[in-house]
């Protein structure tokens, strides 16, 4: 070896030295920075390091597990979705797409949910699948990072939503970025969760491509349907790149303020103080504003959401923690305006509410926050998906007269795979943690590995909440170490029902909270909602809560009016209704209940799968012919918990129970259209009672009362029949049209008459006064006295829209 070649290779040493301690110093700067960024003041504790054992979660996490995500799956295949991205790859000839161009996001929703779910407890099989599922992914993917399959596989009739160009259509319809917000969230939990790279570099290339493509002096449009900020923000705490957080910032920044309400545009976001629009989008945007809130500091979002929050939590936010009141826009109604049996409450925007919610606590560190997580948690989310795991609600509503049920799939499937994913997540909710004080938001029976800034400790909780007040809490730290405990009390048992002032207790209560520590029981002070109890804690100690578990009535503010004279019987943090099959006729609606009735509760082992019910005393009422007295009659009421209805087929159910004749609904008197049998020409015969179940609606567009139609039938013939029991002498028809015009599909018809059977034909009746055709009121025809069997109206649908009967009723 020369010398020049032995110096060549010293002075190459050197330089590798060098830059080996280039890179660690940047690697360590890197970290460092990076360590020590901005982010949540209160860190939540990963569902990792969570194992949920519990009687109540437990077994529906294991129904998502073996029924919902593989339910999931096999839907999204069987409608197409999976054939989307295969043709998008060129491994599937033709062009033929599934119907919205946001399909993609169930498949990215499944492999979400599918990680979590393999996290909680290990699944070779469905992981394998998920593997397979991420090259079809990853090969419908463009060179450049683009993943859109509704572009990519260039129908030759493009879908009318995307536009000729990438993102020409994005701020309306196209919702291509609305599919990267949900291939992130799926990137991250996939990666999270099995530590496999795969799709979170699809996601990578794509984040990078929007990167290039968005942002102050490139393409400046902001994102029609949210999301995507959530989605850059995780991808930016994964990966630690900036660009992803400042893109999530510019999404943010870029929006309003000439856009529209319907997607939060109307505004600049930190201009916005009042929930509007559609609820999901605003829901995952507010989520958005509170992650960059806390990623940057920046107080102005901060501000915005705080008072968004309050708007909501005062005037627009169900018992259920439903959000959204209107199907129209599928968005927030008016202050107050929360009706029960046309409530919209999307399974998706109660999702939404969740994750907000997380966010403002984590940000906040306030119990009132998981007050609201809880309530959305136990009920308006939970009644999304049926005890058996693959029966689904899109909307939630409050009331039923039998229109409501599950459906199987829906081709808006996005509350499905919303389900999929939400479930598996759910030990990430229970505990959270800043340095050294550890947060307990949720019960649930769970064994817990947790690092605290003094030691690790593990903590498990026993308990058979919510049907139980009563929580066992052991602690175990590695080591004896001072630490903090803040346990949850939550509002429902500290004399609020609901934080704000849209919902109150009708009588106070008084039993208080217990604590005791092995043992003894213990004072304790409250900060924000929370126990908090600094001690040096040992091995074995043992913690024991006692909340009050009673049965609440629960009353709305008299803003309401939808609620005036109606309270919601509570328990714990569980809301109540009443359906048909627990009562006397299977009917609810005709039920009332005395303010001062008392109620009892106990847990029934083989009914729904075990819940909690209320046993208390109530009336039925009952009108009269000829007399506006109601005939009551006193009757033994049962309730069940609201998640759990709509499993035992369609049936009457209400939340919001009547305690004064005002309010009831009765059951209808013996007239002659309440005695006959309703036939007609539609499909769903569950429609039929409405038209005779005497309910005078406000207007034509009430949908507080059940009404039928034709929707979205238009310019045919319709009819609907009155089978009477007997020959009738009839002489008068009165008919209650439904029109919800202009945003609805049905309007008043375009002609009708009415016809008597006459043996084996249908004669038309000899009418005495003009077929007028209004809404809003009764349109009355005099007709020639006829003694028949039948009577039958026929209709003739406008030209442009369908039409529906409120009420119809014959003398
Ligand atoms: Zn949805």
């Amino acid at each position: 070896m020369n010398t020049k070649s032995l110096n060549n290779q010293i002075s190459m040493k050197n330089k590798i030295n060098q830059l080996i301690l280039f890179c660690t110093l940047l690697i360590s700067l890197a970290f460092n920075t990076f360590a020590q960024k901005k982010d949540y003041p209160i860190k939540p504790v990963a569902f990792t390091k969570v194992h949920v054992e519990d009687n109540f979660w437990q077994p529906k996490m294991e129904i998502n597990a073996k029924v919902t995500i593989p339910y999931v799956i096999a839907q999204c295949k069987a409608n197409g979705r999976m054939d989307n991205f295969l043709r998008a790859g060129k491994k599937m000839s033709g062009d033929k797409m599934s119907e919205f161009p946001f399909d993609d996001t169930d498949v990215y929703k499944a492999i979400e949910g599918a990680s979590y779910s393999i996290q909680n407890k290990a699944n070779p099989k469905l992981e394998a699948y998920i593997d397979t599922l991420i090259s079809i992914i990853g090969g419908a993917q463009e060179p450049d990072g683009y993943l859109f399959t509704f572009r990519t596989v260039n129908a030759k009739k493009p879908h009318e939503w995307i536009g000729a160009k990438r993102w020409e259509k994005e701020e309306i319809l196209s919702h291509e970025l609305y599919n990267a917000g949900h291939l992130y969230e799926a990137a991250v939990a996939h990666y999270q969760a099995t530590g496999k790279k795969t799709l979170l570099n699809i996601a990578i290339r794509n984040a990078n491509l929007l990167v290039k493509t968005f942002g102050p002096g490139k393409t400046e449009e902001y994102p029609g349907h949210q999301i995507v900020e959530i989605g850059l923000s995780k991808m930016y705490r994964v990966t630690g790149n900036q660009k992803y957080l400042d893109l999530a910032k510019f999404f943010l920044d870029v929006r309003g303020p000439k856009g529209d309400e319907y997607n939060q545009a109307h505004e600049k976001v930190t201009d916005q103080h009042t929930a509007v629009g559609h609820a999901v989008r605003a829901a995952y945007m507010y989520t958005g504003m509170a992650d960059i809130a806390a990623l940057t500091g920046d107080t102005k979002y901060l501000s915005a959401i705080d008072d968004i929050w309050g708007d909501v939590v005062n005037k627009k936010l169900y018992i259920t923690g439903g959000i959204g009141a209107t199907g129209a826009g599928e968005a927030f109604g008016e202050a107050y305006q929360l009706p029960n049996m046309s409530a919209y409450a999307e399974t998706c925007a109660a999702i939404g509410n969740v994750y907000w919610n997380e966010r403002m606590f984590l940000l906040h560190g306030d119990s009132k926050y998981v007050d609201v997580l809880e309530r959305t948690l136990y009920n308006g989310l939970l009644s999304g998906v049926s005890l058996s795991g693959d029966r689904f609600f899109y909307p939630n509503p409050l009331a039923s007269m039998f229109q409501h049920q599950r459906s199987a799939w829906i081709s808006c499937a996005c509350c499905i795979s919303n389900m999929a994913r939400f479930l598996p997540s759910l030990p990430g909710y229970v505990y959270a943690q800043d340095k050294n004080d550890l947060y307990i938001n949720l019960f649930m029976s769970n064994t817990s590995k947790i690092s605290l800034a003094t030691t690790g400790v593990e903590i498990t909780q026993t308990t058979d909440y919510p049907w139980k007040g009563e929580v066992t809490i052991n602690i175990n730290p590695e080591k004896t170490a001072v630490f903090t405990l803040r346990i949850r009390i939550p509002g429902w048992a500290a004399q609020e029902a609901s934080p704000g002032n849209l919902y109150s207790f009708m009588d106070k209560k008084t039993t208080p909270v217990k604590i005791s520590i092995n043992g003894e029981v213990t004072s304790f002070i409250t900060e924000k909602g929370y126990a908090v109890l600094t001690r040096k804690w040992e091995k074995g100690d043992k913690i024991f809560l006692n909340l009050p578990m009673e049965t609440d009535k629960v009353i709305a503010n008299k803003n309401v009016k939808d609620d005036a004279s109606r309270f919601v019987l509570q328990r714990g943090p569980v809301v109540y209704c009443l359906e048909g099959p627990d009562n006397k006729d299977s009917l609810v609606q005709n039920i009332m209940i005395g303010k001062n009735a008392i109620a009892s509760s106990h847990y029934e082992q083989n009914l729904l799968d075990g819940v909690g019910v209320i046993d208390i005393k109530g009336q039925s009422t009952k009108r009269q012919i000829k007399s506006d007295s109601l005939l009551v009659t006193a009757q033994d009421v049962k309730a069940i918990p609201y998640y759990a209805w709509a499993n035992r087929g369609p049936s009457e159910m209400t939340v919001w129970i009547p305690y004064e004749q005002s309010a009831a609904m009765p059951k209808p008197a013996p007239t002659i259209a309440s005695r006959s049998q309703v036939s007609g020409s539609l499909k769903n015969k569950r429609m039929f009672s409405a038209i005779k179940d005497q309910y005078e609606p406000a207007n034509s567009k009430d949908t507080n009362f059940p009404y039928l139609h034709w929707w979205p039938a238009k310019n045919t013939d319709e009819f609907l029949q009155y089978n009477f029991e007997s020959e009738q002498t009839v002489s008068e028809s009165k008919v209650y049209w439904y029109d919800d015009g202009p945003w609805g599909g049905c309007r008043i018809p375009a002609s009708y008459r009415l016809l008597y059977k006459k043996g084996e034909l249908w004669i038309p009746v000899e009418s005495i006064s003009p077929y007028e055709i209004s809404k809003d009121k009764w349109n009355v025809v005099k007709f020639k006295q006829v003694s028949t069997s039948a009577l039958r109206m026929e209709i003739r649908l406008p030209p442009e829209q369908a039409t529906g009967v409120h009420e119809w009723t014959v003398e």
